[in-house]
């Protein structure tokens, strides 16, 4: 279905970027995986891309740097001709109580998880107008609608994140350009892995579906998004969280 499209997925190389990128690639896009500071685990993204038949490259770039940002699309423009889809998945955190919260927490989120969608954004713009189509999907999180006691900093970002995709998808949708973003909930990560069986118990009590969801679940909403059967949506947040927030 992707066959021809270029894609980059910020954050590419772990997680839910790496269900992503696997995804993507799945459907036929040469996806360059994106990293900030573990090649070892970009480099292993794209041997599991390259074991299943798919085309992928690594890349390394902080998404919260301009020029970095800038330096890279460059290079994969030149390298593969065209930007078609970008996945802004990158992100980290920083939590604490706000009365506590450094206020280097609270740059450090903000820069990385709504100004490098930004960048990335920006960046990605010029080639996707140029060949009238494109598609960019912002990775948001259910504490971005439904706020988070010790999260501040992150849910403002994720907020954040869904008027800068409506007000992205204005500007460009009479270029075929679509803006949307996908919003999980609780996924399976290394970090759930690491919780108490009684912790699980308690988020799965808050979930209507009883189950945590997988980064797989997050990559299917991303796959309809950037798929033929997603071009006439726009300017939306698909939400992935087992029903936990309606
Ligand atoms: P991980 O912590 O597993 O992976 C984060 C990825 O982002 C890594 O590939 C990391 O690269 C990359 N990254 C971090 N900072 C930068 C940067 N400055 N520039 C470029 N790349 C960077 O994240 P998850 O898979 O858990 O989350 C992915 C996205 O999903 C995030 O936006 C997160 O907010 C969102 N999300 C996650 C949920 C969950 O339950 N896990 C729930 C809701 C939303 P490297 O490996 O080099 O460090």
């Amino acid at each position: 279905m992707l066959e021809g499209k270029v894609a980059i997925v910020t954050g590419g190389s772990r997680g839910i970027g790496r269900a992503i990128s696997l995804r993507l690639a799945a459907m036929g896009a040469l996806v360059y995986v994106n990293y900030v500071s573990r090649p070892d685990a970009a480099d292993e993204t794209r041997k599991l891309i390259e074991a299943s038949g798919g085309k992928a490259a690594i890349i390394q770039f902080d998404v919260a740097d301009g020029e970095q940002v800038q330096g890279a699309f460059k290079k994969i423009l030149e390298d593969a001709g065209s930007i078609d889809i970008l996945i802004n998945n990158a992100g980290i955190t920083r939590d604490g109580l706000m009365a506590r919260m450094k206020d280097s927490d609270w740059d450090d989120v903000l820069t990385t998880n709504l100004k490098g969608a930004f960048l990335c954004a920006k960046a990605a713009l010029k080639p996707m107008m140029k060949k009238k189509w494109g598609r960019i999907v912002n990775i948001s999180s259910v504490v971005g609608f439904s706020g988070n006691a010790g999260q501040i900093n992150y849910a403002s970002a994720k907020a954040g994140l869904s008027g800068f995709t409506k007000s992205m998808a204005r500007e460009v949708a009479s270029r075929n350009i679509t803006v949307n973003g996908v919003a999980p909930g609780y996924i399976v990560t290394e970090m759930t892995d690491a919780m108490s069986e009684d912790a699980q118990a308690k988020i799965k009590s808050e979930i209507p579906m009883a189950s945590l969801g997988t980064p797989e679940d997050v990559a299917g909403a991303v796959a309809y998004l950037v798929s033929e059967d997603g071009r006439y949506v726009t300017g939306q947040t698909l939400h992935v969280n087992g029903g936990m927030y309606m």
